[in-house]
């Protein structure tokens, strides 16, 4: 079969059930594709053919046995900052170019006992700062819709290779959007759980009270799948909830459009720099949401204004503070002829970090330096609080948040943002981490240049099911997910 690419997991789960095809036959139409196509996207950084192939055999032989499961044979991408045992594991960063773990990750292993077969590691931002993917070592992805464009970040090589079917989900991870974000600019359903619901064990840190993986695919249904993998109680994770996650496929009809109440937040459709294309199709899908029964609740969200630089604050203190560890001494880069400790630590650091990383750094250290702590950090967390209650008033008259998931389509490469400009662009999202709430990005149509808008759906704590069950709907109901960029038309 050619089209082996065009399967919903449903359908690829179905086919490997009945036979149609092998996992051995779905793996090599994968790798056959990264080999012909993935030169002009460049979504992976480490593609594991052989590593692939023998997990692919595996599946089959469980297949035989009648001992497989839903997923036993379909294959996956992750995100370079998942730790995987024996595969290097980069985080986009020369820091960690030559590092390869000596374990898994928890989602990881959770997708090796489901029986996905990894086909390669994924590009990202350097450390998952960023919102284009530019700032890797490893170069910029590209975004499949138009190749001079980038794909979003930090998850942008996740979204790249899906969108150009080089993997048929991915796992990405959001510390301030970016697997909604990415997802946005390149046409896909991502989904970023509470904050707690998928295990951070063996994920790269950013920031630790921020960061959360989830899935990114093309379909509502499709990362129903990825999450019923990826979500559960993990003891290695100290944050990760113990309760138990839902069945989120069996969940997809479980809650009805009629009826539901979507809070439109006055503030957001009226953001500066928000794009007219942009707040048109997130406008005409709620239309669309309207016609299926909703009800459209104009909110207040006070706090908008203060998103940004609340965010900009503790998210480089964590990274600071989590970067400590890259000291050149234990693992990663380490400077040539280092004269002493100092040395190492200075020219390690300073050759292994890219910019933005270090930029980071400095802000992050000090923001909680003695003197300004109270000044800066103390207050970003007061400020925190107000902004998640904020949206617990709001969940008190609505089910469900609207918003773009970004104020514009996919920039071109090389835009040459000056750093505050691509913070401003993380307005959207990162409220919704700082609150630890879950969010759904979907795809709602495209601009004036055919590059794909995103709409984001907020829910409240523990409301994975909901969020994708009302995409799933809309998704029955219209056919934006199903569209392809050219590239993915490919053949091989
Ligand atoms: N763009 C945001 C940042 O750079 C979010 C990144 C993320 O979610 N990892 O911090």
């Amino acid at each position: 079969m050619t089209d082996l690419h065009r399967l919903s997991i449903r359908e690829l789960s179905e086919g490997l059930a009945g036979s149609k095809f092998s996992s051995r036959e779905l793996t090599e139409h994968y790798l056959k594709r990264i080999a012909k196509i993935d030169a002009q996207v460049q979504s992976y950084v480490t593609v594991t053919p052989e590593q692939a192939l023998a997990q692919a055999d595996a599946a089959d032989a469980l297949r035989q046995s009648g001992m497989a499961n839903v997923l036993t044979g379909v294959p996956i991408a992750h995100k370079d900052i998942f730790c995987t045992q024996g595969i290097k594991t980069t985080a986009g960063s020369k820091m960690l170019d030559n590092f390869i773990s000596p374990y898994d990750a928890t989602v990881v292993a959770k997708g090796k006992v489901a029986g996905l077969v990894t086909l390669g590691k994924v590009n990202m931002d350097e450390f998952a700062m960023g919102s284009t993917s530019e700032s890797s070592y490893f170069g910029a992805t590209k975004n499949p819709w138009a190749l001079d464009h980038v794909p979003g970040g930090s998850s942008g090589g996740s979204a790249a290779a899906v969108a150009a079917d080089l993997a048929p989900f991915a796992t990405g991870t959001d510390t301030g959007g970016s697997i909604r974000q990415p997802a946005s600019f390149c046409g896909l359903t991502g989904l970023k759980p509470t904050y707690g619901r998928v295990s951070r064990f063996g994920m790269i840190a950013y920031a630790s009270s921020l960061d959360q993986g989830g899935p990114m695919a093309r379909s509502a249904e499709d990362c129903a799948y990825l999450m019923n993998v990826m979500a559960g109680h993990d003891e290695r994770d100290s944050t990760s909830v113990n309760v138990d996650a839902d069945d989120y496929v069996a969940n997809l009809n479980g809650t009805s459009v009629k009826g539901l109440r979507i809070g439109i937040p006055k503030q957001y459709f009226n953001v500066a720099g928000l794009d007219a294309d942009v707040k048109a199709r997130v406008e005409e899908s709620l239309k669309k949401l309207e016609d299926m029964g909703a009800t459209l609740v104009e909110i207040d969200l006070n706090m908008t204004d203060a998103y940004v630089p609340t965010y900009y604050l503790i998210a480089p203190a964590e990274a600071s503070s989590n970067l400590q560890r890259f000291d050149g001494v234990r693992y990663g880069y380490r400077c040539e002829n280092p004269v002493d400790l100092t040395d190492l630590y200075k020219r390690s650091r300073s050759e292994g970090f890219g910019p933005e990383v270090q930029r980071r750094i400095l802000i992050g250290t000090y923001a909680l330096s003695a003197g300004y702590y109270d000044a800066y950090y103390v207050k970003a967390q007061k400020v925190r609080r107000l902004i998640q209650q904020d949206f617990l008033k709001a969940f008190e008259s609505v089910d469900v948040i609207a918003a773009p998931s970004a104020p514009t389509t996919a920039y071109k490469i090389g835009a040459s943002l000056d750093p505050v400009e691509m913070y401003l662009g993380d307005i959207y999202t990162i409220a919704v981490n700082l609150a630890g709430l879950p969010a759904i990005n979907a795809p709602v149509g495209f601009d004036k240049d055919q590059l794909p808008v995103g709409l984001q759906l907020i829910g409240n704590y523990w409301s994975e099911s909901q969020l994708l069950s009302v995409v799933h709907q809309y998704q029955q109901a219209t056919d934006w997910h199903t569209k392809r960029a050219a590239i993915a038309e490919e053949t091989v």
